[in-house]
């Protein structure tokens, strides 16, 4: 894939780490697992949406605009993210925050939402769930455009084909790694939400021919539902990419036992796994993402779907800020 085709701002000065994680594996007993670290890429408190909105604002920039326009939940790393990656641009940002969980929004929380205060957001809207989003954030650019704003309004999650690039470059650049440090992996596993990372890598692996299974997490859609947005995705971004022909769909692998009662709430597999990371290796996972993600693993570990033979690299997607919006879902007892 030929990717610097494609206009770009650089917001993590080096690759992500990838290595192993001994005492994890130690402690589950079974595969070598590995961790890619998109924990820490750039932009405040780092996260996949940096690598999106890379190619994202490039794009804004292109086209202008002096104003960034987003959605997500009342904890929203991607908000969060889109907001610094405009303050570094000298742009200003508008949220439309989706109050998923009813009553979960509040001007004095802490986590991401005093991050957006922090970095100065110029406008929060909150809506409830189920609110035509794509529609509000048109409506918010029309009223921007008419304050003599030039709006660019970047999606849910940045997933479009455009963002979900900065994946097929994490897909790239990890494989790249995994040469250089004479690793090979089985199997890899990483949360799937609005669907820009399961189906970048997934876009990835294929054009790279990489024959690297990938299981996605879900963290909020069931199984049928998640797998047919993420192969359209994972298609549509492949093909941006210049890549010919579709992503098979058997490659579209999703899990949604981990989702529990619902996006953003707690499970007992996901605190477990929060914690037993945090104990073994001190990484910090997220109660709303990582943490089911890695349950999700953990799971596959104890059903032996990934052997005590293999090597498995679980894609660290960041989210850590969110932790202290909900320290009573991960504190011991
Ligand atoms: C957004 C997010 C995800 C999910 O990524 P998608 O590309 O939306 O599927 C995973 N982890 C964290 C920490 C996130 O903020």
């Amino acid at each position: 894939m030929h990717l610097a085709r494609f206009p770009r701002r650089t917001y993590t000065d080096a690759r992500t780490p990838l290595h192993p994680l001994p005492r994890f594996s130690a402690a589950l007993g079974g595969p070598e697992i590995w961790i890619k670290r998109d924990d820490r890429t750039g932009l405040a408190a780092g996260g996949n949406k940096t690598r999106k909105l890379e190619f994202l604002v490039a794009d804004a920039l292109a086209q202008g605009a002096d104003l960034l326009i987003t959605t997500g939940a009342p904890q929203s790393n991607h908000a969060r993210l889109t907001l610094a990656a405009a303050t570094v641009e000298g742009l200003r940002t508008r949220l439309l925050i989706e109050e998923r969980v009813p009553g979960t929004y509040a001007e004095d929380a802490v986590g991401n939402a005093l991050l957006f205060d922090l970095m100065d957001v110029d406008r929060i809207e909150v809506v409830p769930a189920g609110t035509d989003l794509a529609a509000g954030l048109e409506a918010m650019a029309d009223a921007a455009r008419a304050e003599g704003f030039t709006p660019y309004v970047v999606p849910g999650g940045g997933s479009t084909p455009l963002g979900s690039l900065g994946y097929v470059a994490c897909a790239e650049e990890t494989l790249q790694q995994a040469f250089e440090q004479g690793v090979a992996f089985d199997h890899v596993v990483a949360a799937s939400g609005s669907g820009g990372t399961h189906a970048g890598l997934l876009a990835g692996l294929h054009g790279a021919t990489a024959n690297l299974p990938l299981t996605g997490v879900s963290v909020r859609a069931d199984r049928e539902a998640q797998e047919a947005k993420i192969h359209r995705l994972a298609s549509e971004t492949y093909a941006l990419a210049g890549g010919a022909g579709e992503v098979p769909r058997e490659a579209v692998v999703v899990r949604d036992d981990q989702v529990g009662p619902g996006y953003s709430l707690p499970t007992d597999a996901m605190a477990e796994a929060v914690r037993l990371l945090a104990r073994t290796e001190a990484i910090l996972a997220d109660p709303v993402y990582t943490g089911k993600a890695l349950a999700g693993l953990v799971a596959m570990v104890r059903e032996g779907a990934l052997r005590a033979d293999q090597r498995v690299l679980f894609v660290h997607t960041g989210g850590s800020p969110a932790l202290h919006a909900y320290p009573t879902q991960v504190r011991t007892g």
